[in-house]
């Protein structure tokens, strides 16, 4: 006889959004399972064994200061850490990490395995139950016949749902190479109505590094002073490797056009949508017919193996042309492919179904979060992640839900964009998708976000400690930059060219800081005189003590010298901010009909009526939308919501 288990909430899959979500909840105190089809592949790296880059590296910091435990696994087992984008302004500084795959998978479940409420379990679950009504998700059924009663549900399955793997004309259900399907659980995910889409996304060969000849490439080595995701990594312990740039040749281009009537992209034989960011090799080389190389980075895979990822050699082309394709560069004419790329497609649920807490706004108890939304990445499933676990563990505990809005970060542009416009291709962010980007950057996401992740409960009392410390040293550098001035000889030692910076007589430190050449590691070793002569010394004993200038502390100073020298574009974004956040305080009634609304077109009124925005700013941003129709909006509010007080008076005289 099949047996019922009971929990709070129940997480299915233990990719990067299942594991998020199924550690805030159980940090919040709620009791928490957790299946996935192989408990040996928690927190697989599908493709990339990287973490980070351009805006991901934002949400991978966004995600820890939540509390969050993506970007502190990633600094354990990162093995070449890299700040992308140093050469431009401070907005688009994205870290990013290639990381030891394997140890990724272990030090993650290590992580799970060590929080208390937490039980992780490996079953295929196939149903989702819901009360008599329908309107209520009570739970999931598993293939092995349990039931298992939560009060909320959180689905992350990735490229499971109806996965089929394309490499060439060979095509076979898969949720990723080597793992089965979930076809039974998008059977079920259909049953309850929700709008899906199909997408596809790919992955490029994986070679055996003791076949490369290295000497051809180009050395591609980490920083030397690695800068870490999280806020709480005090510095990188793990050994650091390098990669390598390669470039395609004529002869490659040449293989590829032979050959690409045989990618099941040109053959017909995909239908779904790729990552557009994300190109295939054979579609670079359809679309940019006039680019005659390509660049691509060979990658190792970790410490303790010999795999290479091919990256920027995402295919779908059959084994053998894939085969020729690597042998036609310098380099890897004897490298042995240990693994085919393949294209995989898969079903994803429309997020226009979500509302901003990942809800799925036709059910109570049902939270979706990952590339079952439509995005790719791992760290856009990250950030989902978080957030269905904070709210799955909110609407069990009865509080109100956690939302981010788009000014005050990343994640909550991502989530605004799904469920405002949906997607028809697979999401990834970018720091272009931010209107107010000098506002969101990586390194003040623990002044947006850490008290959100103090208050729900994720962020425990040394990291607070640690947090506010770091506020206070930041408020008494800012106070003391602004009020102390440096002696002209100490200007004169520090910048051998002063004459350059003009006259620079009685200036603070601060008003020095707004010249472009001036850093403040420069003035670094006059501070350091002002800090020892500070009246609280507690509050910099620290850095006192270092020779010199380490990483966490560099970022720190950083990150107070950006707020002074950008400040008066900060000021200026201030407003367009509180513009904003004044159209998010319009909110629409969930009731609110707009087929009375005359004067909006049929097709408009549908599009409103299927995407339900719950503010006048989250339907500004839905396309199509017009400041004219939203001004009919504004008006209308009113109108009803006169009528329902009127209507509701009438009632209360009879
Ligand atoms: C071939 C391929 C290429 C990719 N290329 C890129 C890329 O180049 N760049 C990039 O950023 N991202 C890429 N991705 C996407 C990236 O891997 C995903 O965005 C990311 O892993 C999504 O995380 P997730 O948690 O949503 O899902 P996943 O990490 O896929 O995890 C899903 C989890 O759900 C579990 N699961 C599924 N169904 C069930 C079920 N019925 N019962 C129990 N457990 C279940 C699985 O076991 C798995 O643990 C690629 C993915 C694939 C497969």
């Amino acid at each position: 006889m099949a047996f019922t288990e009971q929990y709070d909430v129940v997480v299915v899959g233990a990719g990067h959004a299942g594991c998020e979500a199924a550690v805030a909840s159980a940090r919040m105190g709620l009791r928490t399972a957790h299946f996935t089809l192989n408990l040996d592949l928690i927190a697989q790296m599908s493709c990339n064994p990287a973490i980070g880059g351009i805006a991901k590296g934002h949400l991978v910091r966004e995600v820890d200061a939540l509390g969050g435990i993506m970007g502190e696994v990633a600094d354990a087992v990162g093995i070449q850490f890299r700040l992308l984008n140093t050469s431009r302004g401070p907005a688009v500084w994205s870290p990013r990490a290639q990381c030891d795959k394997q140890q990724y998978r272990f030090k993650m479940r290590e992580v799970l395995e060590s929080q208390s409420n937490l039980y992780i379990k490996q079953a295929e679950v196939v149903d989702v139950i819901s009360d008599e009504t329908g309107s209520r998700i009570t739970g999931i059924k598993l293939r092995d016949g349990r039931t298992i009663l939560a009060r909320a549900t959180v689905i992350t399955t990735g490229t499971f749902l109806n996965g089929l793997i394309h490499c060439g004309e060979e095509h076979y259900p898969a949720g990723r190479s080597g793992e089965p399907p979930a076809i039974l659980l998008g059977e079920a995910l259909k049953r309850l109505g929700l709008r899906g889409c199909r997408l596809k996304t790919g992955t490029p060969p994986r070679l055996d590094g003791r076949t490369i000849d290295w000497s051809k490439f180009e050395e591609q080595p980490g920083d030397a002073d690695p800068t870490p995701f999280s806020f709480r990594t005090r510095e990188i312990r793990q050994r650091q490797i390098s990669c390598h740039i390669a470039t395609t040749t004529p002869e490659t281009l040449r293989i590829i056009r032979e050959n690409v009537s045989r990618s099941p992209m040109y053959t017909g034989q995909i239908q779904a949508i790729g990552p557009r960011y994300c190109p295939s090799i054979e579609d670079k080389v359809v679309k940019f017919p006039d680019k005659e190389q390509h660049q691509f980075f060979l990658e190792p895979e970790g410490l303790n193996t010999h795999e290479v990822y091919v990256n920027g050699m995402s295919t779908s082309l059959p084994m053998e042309v894939q085969a020729e394709i690597v042998r036609s560069i310098p380099g890897l004419e004897n490298a042995e492919m240990l693994r085919p790329g393949y294209a995989i497609e898969y079903d994803a649920i429309d997020p226009t179904e979500l509302d901003r807490s990942l809800r799925v706004k036709k059910f109570n108890g049902l939270y979706l979060a990952g590339q079952i939304n439509g995005t790719s990445g791992y760290e856009e499933a990250a950030c989902q992640g978080i957030m269905a676990g904070i709210n799955a563990a909110l609407f069990v505990l009865d509080r109100a839900p956690f939302k981010l809005d788009r000014t005050e970060a990343y994640t909550g542009i991502l989530i605004d964009d799904l469920i405002s416009k949906g997607t028809n291709e697979p999401y990834r962010m970018f720091t272009s998708r931010a209107e107010f980007r000098l506002h969101l950057r990586i390194d003040n996401a623990d002044r947006r976000l850490t008290p959100h992740g103090r208050r729900l409960g994720l962020i425990n009392d040394e990291a607070w400690a640690d947090y506010e410390a770091k506020q206070a040293r930041a408020v008494a550098l800012e106070k003391l930059l602004a009020t102390r001035k440096p002696h002209q000889n100490r200007i004169a030692d520090l910048f051998p060219d002063a004459t350059a910076l003009g006259n620079t007589a009685g200036q603070t430190y601060a008003q020095l800081l707004k010249r472009p050449e001036v850093t403040i590691e420069a003035l670094w070793p006059a501070l350091r005189d002002e800090l020892i002569k500070f009246e609280d010394q507690t509050l910099f004993a620290q850095w006192l003590s270092y020779e010199s200038i380490r990483s966490a502390q560099r970022n720190e100073l950083k990150s107070v010298e950006i707020e002074i020298k950008y400040s008066g574009y900060l000021d200026q974004q201030k407003k367009s901010i509180e513009k904003l956040k004044r159209a998010e305080d319009r909110v629409i009634p969930a009731s609110f009909n707009y087929s009375t609304v005359s004067g909006l077109s049929r097709e408009m009124q549908e599009k409103l009526t299927r995407v339900r925005p719950s503010t006048i700013g989250q339907a500004s941003r839905i396309p199509g939308v017009t400041p004219a129709a939203l001004s009919l909006i504004n008006i209308y509010i009113e109108i009803q919501a006169k009528r329902s007080a009127a209507a509701s008076a009438l009632a209360e005289t009879h």
